[in-house]
Formats: structure tokens, sequence, C-alpha cells
């Protein structure tokens, strides 16, 4: 038995040592509380109870920690299928698709990565873009920029989330961390409230200081790359700043402190040779 133990306490540091590098969810508190336990040394001590314990627990941070990229993108993608179905999606006839569809008519596929764009009518002031490509734009958003430069600045910087990983990760942390889902997977589908739970909080994803510069970065790149005005890449900013702490503040930037000092920023990238 403890021969055993010693085997799967080395194949577990080695699983959270990804874990730790991929995710921050609760697998990896879970799977490093096991490790400690299984490193302390007095297993030897403990009962066949409390070991079996701790091997089923580890054996599901185990199937957790493996969810592999693709099946990521095939929830995700059914996680988009869901929040299309619950929010109110702009028909095409509306003055919102016809914008949105005018402004992006040339951004089909950024970067290797296949773009599909919708509309949700709504006052909030949000946009996002999920691993797959897909990007929704608030029309709250669209009547607060009526530049469309300053639009597309705003989905160059969402793209920037999907092309440098962090909308992966994102979806990673979110799908280990429901346990509901977990279940729901190993139970042959994800249902209608799963889906729901699991929207919600790639929509208010949290991303970090570093990764919001990293993508106002790749924004500003992108707006270079595509010969549009580069300079709404800061004025959509401002007008996202001047948004902050009001009861309108955007979720979109506001989440995060320091709309004005990314738009200092963004005009130093401008105005670097
Ligand atoms: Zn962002």
């Amino acid at each position: 038995m403890s021969r055993h133990i010693a085997v799967c306490s080395s194949l577990f540091a080695t699983l959270f040592l990804s874990a730790c590098l991929s995710t921050e969810g609760d697998g990896a508190a879970v799977l490093s509380s096991v490790v400690e336990s299984a490193q302390s040394g007095d297993i030897s001590g403990d009962t066949d109870e409390k070991n079996e314990a701790r091997l089923s627990a580890a054996t599901d941070v185990f199937k957790a920690a493996t969810v592999s990229d693709a099946e990521l993108q095939s929830v995700t993608l059914q996680v988009v299928a869901e929040l299309d179905k619950t929010n109110q999606v702009a028909p095409a006839s509306s003055k919102y698709a016809k914008r949105l569809n005018k402004l992006t008519r040339n951004l089909t596929n950024e970067d290797g990565l296949e773009l599909n764009f919708k509309v949700y009518l709504t006052n909030e002031v949000n946009a996002f873009a999920t691993a797959d490509g897909s990007i929704r734009v608030y029309s709250g958003l669209m009547d607060l920029l009526r530049d469309d430069n300053e639009l597309r600045s705003v989905i160059g910087h969402e793209i920037g989330h999907v092309k440098l990983g962090h909308s992966l990760a994102e979806a990673r942390t979110a799908y280990l961390a429901s346990a509901a889902a977990k279940v729901a997977a190993s139970e042959g589908g994800l249902g209608a409230q799963v889906l729901a739970e699991l929207g919600e909080k790639l929509i208010n994803a949290q991303f970090s200081q570093a990764q919001e510069s990293e993508s106002d970065a790749y924004g500003v790149e992108f707006m270079k790359r595509h010969k549009y005005k580069v300079t709404a890449a800061e004025s959509a900013m401002r007008k996202l700043a001047s948004l902050e702490g009001s009861e309108n503040g955007s979720k979109l930037f506001g989440s995060h402190p320091g709309a004005k000092e990314r738009a200092d920023k963004i005009h130093e990238l401008i105005t670097a040779k």
C-alpha cells in the first residue's frame, strides 16, 4: 500500500505543477492538499478510509485537470449557443446589427481565428469574446462608442484576449470550479442551467491587470494592422474611463480601476516609434 501511495504522490506532484500553471480554480487547491498530505510521510499511520477518501478526491481532480483544450472548445461552443438563446440578439434588420455587420465586414478571420459576431440588445456597456472566436457586442456599448473605429478598437482588444490564450484559461478555470459541470459532463451532457452558469462566468471574466495590458497592446497592433485610425483606441478607453464609478459603469473595463491609466498607456503605445 505505501509503495502504491508513493508512486501516486509523484504523479500528483507532476499534476499539481501543471494545474498551478494552468488554473487558479479549486481543483488546484484540492490537489495541493492531497499532495501535501501524501508528502507529509505519515500516511502509513492513517486508516484505509482516510486514504480512500484522499484517493477519491485526487481521482476527481485528476479527471478535471486533464480537461483538454478541445473539450473546453466544445464546452465553449455550447455555452455561446446557450447565451445566444437567452440574450436578445439583434435581428439582421436592426440598426445595431447593420452597423456591426458593416464595420466587421473584413473581419472574418483574424490572425488564424475564425470570427463570428452578434449584437445583444441591452443598455449594458459591454462586449466579450470567447475562445471559439465568437464576439458579442452589447448595444449599450455601441451607443456609447458612435465612432466605428472606437468600436473596432474594443473588438481588437477582445480578439486579443482570445489570441493570447486568456479566454481559454478563463474557460478552464470556470469549468474546473464548477462542480455541477463536472457531474453533468460525467453523466453525458451539460444542461441549460450549467451552461448558463458557465456563460455568466465567461461574460464577467476577471482578467488580471497584466492580461488587460497585453490585450490593450494587441488592440493597438490590430488597429495598425488594419490601418484603422489608431487614436480611436485611446479615445474609446477615455470614454469607458468616464463611466468608472458611475451606475452605468462598464463591466467591460470598469471592473478594474485604472481605465484612465490604461488610456495613458495606450497613448504611449500609439505615439512610440
Ligand atoms: Zn479586457
